[in-house]
């Protein structure tokens, strides 16, 4: 595995491959990988000839300048994960070679962003579409991967992808989970041991959900409740939203119905952790 920190180095030897007909995946991070991030890289590997793995975290996607400057960091580590994971290319840009000096072009996005994390994470979504509008230009993938643990960002980043004309095939991941079922997240590392136990909630009162919604259940407003009531059960997690809207636009239901994306965001003490499940 090569690993480059420049956008030249990246280009070089992607056009390489480019030249030789090989088909290219990508799979954007923020580092601090786990399983969640090693199963996209292997599928990566699996449907792709050759694969880019970046670590960059982003500074324009954090609001809070804190959660930016504590968000964990194993370069050493990372490095060993993707290499076994099969990446050919890490690519880990510096924060100058990503916004230089005068960088003033952004990624905007209405309506989609408007929602779930948007609305207590105002400018979140549009870090989040500058640096993978500028990923995908730098590195060129035919596809890039993508978990649906982050469903909002899947959703916001097809959207990009097909009203910019990326010639790039966006795949979904399936979100991996702890053996207790909360989801894999690099912030999990911020828990403390009690908190990690208390954050079981928020699978509990998913799982309730998607249960009363298999049993019938089509009101938003009765699952909200479900959701809501399990969540207040816990004395450590505070509930920041708790919304069901269409997979695709992320608009609210008034009836569960067609491709339905049930997305919660739950506080543990101070560690903000989102869940979700499509029925
Ligand atoms: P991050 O490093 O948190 O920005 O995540 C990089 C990519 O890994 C994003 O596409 C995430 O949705 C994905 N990802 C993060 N956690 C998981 C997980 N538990 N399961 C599957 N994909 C994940």
């Amino acid at each position: 595995m090569e690993i480059t920190s420049t956008v030249e180095g990246v280009r070089s030897m992607v056009n390489k491959w480019r030249t030789e007909g090989l088909k290219v995946g990508f799979v954007p991070t923020m580092g601090f990988l786990h399983e969640g991030h090693e199963s996209l890289i292997k599928r990566a590997v699996e449907e792709n000839d050759r694969v880019v793995v970046s670590i960059f975290v982003n500074s324009k996607q954090f609001d809070k300048k804190e959660d930016f400057s504590n968000y964990p960091k194993d370069t050493e580590t990372d490095i060993v994960k993707c290499n076994m994971a099969g990446a050919h290319i890490l690519f880990t840009p510096e924060h100058d070679g990503m916004y230089a000096e005068g960088f003033s072009t952004y990624v905007d996005m209405e309506t989609l962003t408007d929602s779930l994390c948007g609305q207590s994470r105002d400018t979140h979504f549009r870090g989040v579409c500058t640096v993978v509008a500028k990923l995908f230009n730098i590195v060129r993938p035919d596809k890039a991967y993508f978990g649906q643990k982050d469903a909002q960002q899947v959703a916001v980043v097809k959207r990009m992808v097909n009203d910019l004309n990326f010639d790039i095939e966006i795949i979904e991941c399936e979100t991996i989970r702890e053996v207790d079922g909360l989801a894999r997240s690099s912030r999990n590392i911020h828990l403390s041991q009690e908190e990690h136990h208390a954050s079981i909630v928020i699978q509990k009162a998913l799982r309730l959900a998607e249960m009363a919604i298999y049993e019938g259940e089509n009101d938003p407003v009765i699952i909200q409740k479900y959701i809501k009531d399990e969540i207040l059960s816990e004395k450590l997690a505070r509930l920041d939203y708790v919304e069901i809207v269409d997979a695709e636009t992320l608009k609210p239901k008034t009836k569960i119905e067609g491709k339905t994306l049930v997305a919660i965001a739950v506080f543990i003490g101070n560690v903000r952790l989102i869940d979700n499940f499509v029925c």
